[in-house]
């Protein structure tokens, strides 16, 4: 059987070769990493190593980062600790901020392009007491807009504010430090960059006080409790190395996204998203007026291109993207949303594929 070409990365990207071997094999040994007998030891030298590999990356202390399962746990760890305070998130969040403890966080606006509205964030931070924190992803995961964290880090510190940013989508698609960002905290998924799902981290400065969300045991420095997904860990370390080597190579899957817009745009039903913004490299968000989400999803899959309608967390559901809404689209155009995100394993074959499903899509108007 000839398996779809894979055009999801933003959701889950498939898992690195070299990183495979390593969790298969670590996931063959023995032993809870609290243990103090040669097993527990063993599993203790992965994480530790895993923490380095990650702490590098991130130009910060293996002491500054704290392994969990992943951004959704690490976005609401953060959000947890500021539950009764005030907080500003931009209105273009993952729903693992959007709908975490905070029920109702105050939204900095987007613009019409998908970036941060920095003139309208420094007016609202001013008004009223000080936000205890201000979080802005990096990238977004549906359009690929790129954040300005550093200038949001630079604005909120006037006032005393934490900082946080989901840096899920930028993590081995742009290069970026904890120091050069300016924040306290910064949350990372592993299944994003070719790591196994199931791990994440948080990164956090050096004097930033980082909220728990888990109880019950001394784990991650008394930081987060659960005995930790080793092999998940240890794959999470190497696929965070192996995504920073490889970074050229991810950018220049831009070639591969330009053939994709060039096509699109020949149509004139089709708004792409963040189209004049920065963006990374691999994504494309569009609509196709007209022509709902579920109706282009199911055409794309029988032509064997999986691809996706906006998050993949919301699919299922047919509520138009947030995300979209936010920059101002129509309900109608947002309901019309595809995204193709590309990644480390994405071919000239697999553009080819979508491209054909495409026309054929076009030949039916
Ligand atoms: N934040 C962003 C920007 C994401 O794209 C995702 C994954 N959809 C998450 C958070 C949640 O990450 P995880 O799947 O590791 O819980």
């Amino acid at each position: 059987m000839t398996l779809p070409a894979y055009l999801d990365f933003n959701a889950s990207a498939p898992t690195k070769p070299q990183v495979l071997e390593l969790t298969f094999d670590v996931l063959k040994e023995t032993g809870n990493a609290s243990s103090i007998h040669f097993y527990g030891r063993n599993a203790r030298k992965h994480i530790e190593n895993a923490r380095s590999q990650i702490a590098k990356v991130l130009d910060v202390g293996p002491q500054q980062i704290v392994f969990n399962s992943g951004a959704t746990e690490g976005n609401n760890t953060i959000l947890n600790g500021f539950r009764d305070k005030r907080v500003l998130v931009s209105a273009i969040e993952h729903p693992s901020i959007l709908q975490s403890c905070i029920a109702n966080p105050e939204k900095i606006a987007v613009t019409t392009d998908g970036v941060v509205d920095l003139e309208a964030f420094e007016k609202q931070i001013a008004q009223g007491e000080p936000p205890a924190l201000v979080s802005v992803m990096l990238v977004n995961n549906e359009t690929g807009v790129i954040q300005p964290v550093a200038e949001i880090a630079k604005i909120a510190k006037k006032y005393g504010s934490l900082v946080h940013t989901d840096a899920v989508q930028a993590l081995g698609r742009i290069k970026f430090t904890r120091e050069e960002l300016g924040v306290d905290f910064i949350t990372l998924s592993s299944h994003k960059i070719g790591g196994p799902q199931g791990a994440g981290a948080i990164c956090f400065a050096a004097k930033a006080p980082l909220p728990k969300l888990l109880f019950g045991g001394g784990q991650e420095r008394r930081q987060r409790a659960g005995t930790e997904n080793v092999a998940a860990i240890a794959g999470f370390g190497l696929a965070t190395e192996l995504a920073l080597q490889d970074i050229e190579k991810f950018q220049s899957l831009r070639i591969l996204r330009e053939k994709i817009e060039t096509r699109l745009l020949e149509s004139n039903r089709v708004t792409i998203y963040g189209h004049n913004a920065p963006r990374v490299s691999n994504t494309t968000s569009f609509s196709v007026s007209g022509s709902p989400s579920e109706t282009q999803l199911m055409n794309y899959d029988l032509s064997g291109a999986a691809v996706s309608s906006g998050s993949a967390c919301s699919s299922g559901t047919i509520k138009p993207s947030g995300v979209l809404i936010a920059m101002g689209a129509s309900e109608e155009d947002a309901k019309c949303a595809i995204r193709v995100s590309l990644g480390w394993s994405s071919t000239e074959k697999d553009i080819e594929i979508f491209l054909s499903a495409w026309d054929k899509m076009r030949s039916k108007d």
